[in-house]
């Protein structure tokens, strides 16, 4: 249970905590964590408080009001019931909401499809859906920078602000994850066929070359290598650069195994995972501008730490590109 992992963490820690030394020691996300707190500190008595420090327990004896939770949450349940009635009415929908919220005068409002007997037409015209898709491969995916290091790294080189010449430019993403067409395709790729399809290298090419024309220009081209699919994002890479008449260098090595960032819910959980995960072979890097391949990005932390080391063993400035964009962009980190 969340709230008990957050009371454990701060009894075990015993002293002030602040919400990033929270992120630290529970793998839950910001938004989560300052939920639950103002949860505790609205109860009476609070089991925590906020000083200046940080939140500390309070010597109360606190148990979850667990008959509470089960009240509303049965009254949730009784609404939840009406809305399947409302669903299954054949009455008037209107008179129905009306008369839930207690209205005298309800009644049938001559619109809805009880009433007049008919739903809208569920068709659409081929060259309207078609536009839609041109529209959503048409939209820029931009991949800003990270600047700042989560707090608590280890490394006490990833500490406080990321210095600018480490810090990747800005990139783009082909597609948002889920999306129709290309993002489709992407799905496919990753997901079935595990190869990507030549129309994401071609869509990928002429992003970068008509759409988005980054300056200084790429001189080279690496991939994010994975040890779960080793050839998926590789494969999909070297043709690319073969397209963009780029020279492809292998030139990053996976130490472990990272596990999907989706299940890292928070940014210092995050960074932590990628952070000495990977090595770079000096030999092989070279000065010029760099495009930085990747299938997903979602925290950023994979390219943030990569450029990282990629700058430090002498690569020109860094333009991360991903094939699809699955963050949620609620900024909840
Ligand atoms: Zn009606």
């Amino acid at each position: 249970m969340d709230v008990e992992q957050l009371l454990a963490a701060m009894r075990a820690a015993n002293a002030a905590l602040t919400v990033p030394k929270l992120q630290q020691r529970v793998n839950l996300s910001r938004g989560k964590i300052e939920k639950i707190l103002k949860f505790l500190l609205l109860e009476s008595p609070a089991p925590i408080q906020k000083t200046t420090a940080g939140y500390v327990l309070n010597p109360v004896r606190w148990q979850m009001p667990v008959e509470r939770i089960e009240r509303i949450t049965n009254l949730r349940r009784q609404e939840q019931e009406r809305m399947k009635v409302y669903m299954s009415s054949r009455d008037c929908l209107m008179q129905f909401l009306a008369a839930e919220l207690n209205d005298p005068h309800a009644a049938p409002c001559g619109k809805c499809v009880n009433c007049t007997g008919a739903l809208l037409s569920e068709g659409y015209p081929a060259d309207l859906a078609q536009a839609a898709t041109a529209f959503l491969n048409r939209i820029e995916n931009p991949i800003q920078p990270r600047k700042m290091w989560p707090a608590g790294l280890p490394d006490p080189e990833m500490r406080g602000k990321i210095a600018p010449e480490h810090q990747t430019l800005e990139g783009r993403a082909l597609c948002r994850w889920g999306d129709p067409g290309l993002g489709a395709l992407v799905r496919r790729g990753k997901q079935h066929d595990h190869r990507f399809d030549d129309q994401l290298v071609e869509a990928a090419a002429g992003l970068i070359r008509n759409g988005w024309k980054p300056g200084p220009t790429p001189g080279w081209l690496t991939c994010v290598p994975s040890r779960r699919h080793q050839t998926l994002v590789p494969d999909f890479a070297r043709r690319l650069a073969v397209r963009l008449r780029l020279p492809f260098v292998e030139c990053i090595r996976k130490l472990r195994d990272t596990g999907p960032q989706k299940t890292r819910a928070n940014g210092f959980q995050q960074a932590q995972s990628v952070a000495g995960a990977f090595i770079v072979d000096r030999a092989r890097v070279r000065p010029e501008a760099l495009l930085l391949i990747d299938d997903m990005v979602d925290s950023r932390w994979t390219f943030t730490v990569l450029t990282v080391l990629l700058r430090k063993a002498g690569s020109g400035p860094i333009y991360p590109f991903a094939l699809a964009d699955s963050s949620s962009q609620d900024g909840d980190v």
